[in-house]
């Protein structure tokens, strides 16, 4: 079976469209790494084209955020904007469908989590020694993770538990080789590796090939709708900027 990889939608509906039609055919279920809302603005419209498809889907920190789990007084003026128009935008079926959402899973050779197997809501996996704390916390071979919006590849590359970084070669199919891995698609609506270009993968589970995809959107037609509702400019323009 092969498995549609995305993470971090933040109800950008244009940018979600378009990863869909780009794997067109190519998939047969979704797994979704969270934070399916937050930032944009299309949360209704996001969470029920996900609910429309056969999938998956974890609990990410800005889904939590939106359903007034967490305490935002810390978010930085932007994000808590974000949140609060989110939270009053949501209908009730699609608030009770997040509610409802796991915070890890695990499914045949792969857990998957938000941000990581010690953390699952909250922890950012930036770099290979943080990685490395995490691979005693999940027991499959492969751990799927979104939240830095940074598609990666962490490989644990010996029994000491030395861990090193690849970065993703887009398009091109990727035989995973046994050993243990930490792998990131990306994000499909707010990228920040300075590439604006919606990120997902494909993964077959039952030959373990991986595919790190990447897939320009019209950008402008987002924040159109971000200006429409008011959202706040830096995050009206980080989206062009990838960061
Ligand atoms: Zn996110």
């Amino acid at each position: 079976m092969r498995i549609l990889v995305i993470s971090d939608i933040h109800a950008n509906l244009t940018a979600f469209e378009r990863v869909l039609e780009d794997a067109r055919n190519q998939w047969e279920y979704v797994w979704c790494l969270g934070d399916v809302v937050g930032y944009g603005p299309d949360p209704n419209e996001c969470v029920e084209l996900l609910r429309s498809m056969p999938h998956l889907c974890l609990a990410g920190n800005h889904d939590w955020a939106a359903l007034g789990r967490l305490d935002i007084r810390t978010f930085n003026p932007d994000a808590r904007k974000a949140v609060e128009w989110t939270r009053d935008t949501l209908k009730p079926e699609n608030v009770a469908y997040l509610e409802a959402l796991p915070t890890t899973f695990v499914i045949g050779n792969y857990t998957l989590a938000h941000g990581s197997p010690r953390e699952p809501v909250w922890e950012y996996i930036l770099e290979p020694v943080i990685a490395a704390d995490n691979f005693d916390f999940f027991e499959t071979s492969y751990c799927l993770v979104g939240h830095t919006h940074q598609p990666v590849i962490y490989e644990q590359s010996s029994a000491m538990g030395e861990t090193h970084m690849i970065m993703p070669s887009y398009a091109k199919k990727r035989q995973l080789n046994g050993k243990r891995q930490i792998i990131n698609p990306g994000s499909v609506g707010q990228p920040r590796d300075s590439n604006p270009d919606a990120a997902y993968a494909i993964l077959d589970v039952e030959t373990n090939v991986w595919e790190h995809r990447r897939i320009a959107y019209n950008i402008k037609a987002v924040q159109n709708r971000m200006r429409n509702v008011d959202m706040p400019d830096r995050l009206v323009v980080r989206l062009e900027h990838g960061w």
